[in-house]
């Protein structure tokens, strides 16, 4: 496996380092609203380099992906609408639950909440260490990292050649800092903040914090193999997470850097702050299936920056489809006889896509070997130069893919799936009978079209009314 390392700009081979088991983290979401799509780009190419740890590279995972229940915008969430900041964050972690099973994100082994009582013990312990090592002082009862006392500072987001910009992210807090540079990693209670103490003096954790607690609580001995999240988080978000970890153990943290580019629209980054943001039911309410986001978030490369528009979606819907007829097709097949042709060509596949997927996941590649085998199969049917067993071979083979894709499986169960619960189409056929009876015939055909347009065509017929998919 090679994969580019932001730390070092560049491709490198990546192996885990301690048996055979890759521990990496994922930044995770901020619970202050539901997941965008571009959020749900990051974790569906980290899905993707997850399964191909797993199913290509053949080696175990321990994956963390937390919660970001505590911030600035968390808890002026919270207080808008006058909730303590645990409910509030909890509707939008269950939104994301919902969200990832719809995208087919496999499930990863930990997803911690920053505010769980471990994770928060875990901040204060690296403070205490970070204060023992020299890193921070104190202020109007916030705790800082002195910036000046780690060298390294820097490294990741190569600040002594590029400057510091300033990111999204950049405190903007008011705290008194001896240096605009340094960030808070505790900050004092305000009124009206959920607050907790640990030694510390009363406060609360900063972002950065909690992701380099989590990291080293839950995966063990620095350095982990691999952090990964979006590229707005190099600096400072990552870049403080270095500095914070590395100040407490004296041990680099992480080997590997890895970030995907954004999702653009409108020649924008698609964000929450400029308002240009679509989440995975705005997708669905739109009449597309989670699988076709799936596949189109997937099919460029995660270094590049990805367009998204409605035609975009389009088109990634109708490339699924044509990769999911074909094998379909492959049900028709009858011969009894396996033709070398094929057997090679398959072999010739799965090498390839092996390959490409382990160079830096280039999932675009991978996606042009399904559609060139699929062109191969699909010649071979029309000249009935296949048999049952090249059919059997060829579906095993789109299974290996999938399990790194997850996007045809996702497609299958979507079918296998009603878009309605049958249970509400039973309760509409008897609402639109009842306006029926009444000659309400505008009310009845109202409901028919309501449900085609999700979906589901009405057939009424002597015995009543059926219904079927579209
Ligand atoms: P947040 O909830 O803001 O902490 O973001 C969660 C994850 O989504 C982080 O890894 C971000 O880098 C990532 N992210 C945010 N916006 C985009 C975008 N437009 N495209 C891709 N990733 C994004
Ligand atoms: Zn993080």
């Amino acid at each position: 496996m090679r994969l580019y390392n932001t730390l070092s700009r560049q491709e490198e081979p990546f192996v885990p380092s301690m048996d055979d088991t890759v521990r990496m983290y994922t930044c995770g979401l901020t619970v202050y609203n539901r997941g965008h799509i571009g959020n749900f780009r990051t974790f569906v190419c980290l899905d993707v380099l997850r399964r191909t740890l797993r199913h290509i590279c053949h080696w175990r995972v321990h994956q963390v992906m937390n919660f970001t229940d505590v911030d600035d915008r968390t808890i002026l969430g919270a207080q808008k609408v006058g909730q303590d900041l645990r409910t509030y964050t909890t509707q939008y972690v269950e939104a994301f639950r919902e969200d990832a099973a719809a995208l087919g994100l496999e499930p990863v082994e930990d997803t911690p909440r920053a505010t769980d009582e471990a994770n928060l013990e875990a901040m204060a312990n690296l403070v205490h260490a970070l204060e023992r090592n020299g890193h921070t002082y104190r202020s109007d009862g916030s705790i800082y990292f002195r910036i000046a006392s780690f060298p390294a500072y820097g490294k990741l987001a190569r600040l002594d050649h590029e400057g510091i910009k300033p990111g999204a992210r950049v405190d903007s807090d008011n705290y008194a800092k001896d240096d605009a540079r340094d960030f808070v990693l505790w900050k004092a209670t305000k009124p009206g903040e959920p607050t907790w103490d640990y030694g510390l003096g009363p406060g609360r954790p900063g972002w950065h914090l909690e992701c380099s607690a989590m990291a080293l609580r839950l995966l063990g001995h620095p350095p982990i193999d691999l952090h990964a999240g979006g590229i707005d988080l190099i600096f400072p978000h990552h870049e403080n997470e270095i500095a914070q970890s590395e100040g407490a153990t004296g041990t680099p943290f992480s080997r590997f850097w890895v970030h995907v580019e954004h999702l653009i629209i409108d020649n924008e980054k698609m964000s929450k702050s400029l308002g240009n943001v679509y989440n995975v039911k705005d997708v669905v309410d739109q009449g597309f299936r989670p699988s076709a986001l799936r596949y189109l978030l997937l099919s460029s490369h995660y270094r590049k920056q990805l367009r998204f528009s409605w035609d975009t979606l389009q088109q990634a819907d109708e490339s699924l489809r044509r990769l999911v007829d074909a094998l379909a097709r492959l049900d028709t097949v009858t011969g009894e006889q396996a033709h070398p042709a094929i057997t090679e060509a398959l072999a010739r596949g799965r090498v390839e896509f092996d390959e490409v997927l382990q160079a830096d996941l280039n999932t675009s590649a991978g996606l042009a070997v399904l559609f060139d085998l699929v062109r191969v199969l699909n010649s071979a049917i029309d000249d009935g130069a296949m048999g049952e067993p090249d059919a059997r071979a060829a579906r095993e083979l789109f299974g290996h893919f999938d399990r790194v894709l997850g996007v045809l499986s996702l497609r299958q169960q979507e079918d296998a799936r009603p878009p309605v619960d049958p249970a509400e189409i039973d309760h509409l056929i008897e609402e639109r009978q009842a306006a029926r009876r009444r000659r309400d015939f505008a009310a009845g055909d109202r409901i028919r079209d309501e449900l085609a347009s999700r979906g589901i065509i009405l057939e009424d017929g002597p015995g009543g009314t059926r219904w079927k998919r579209k």
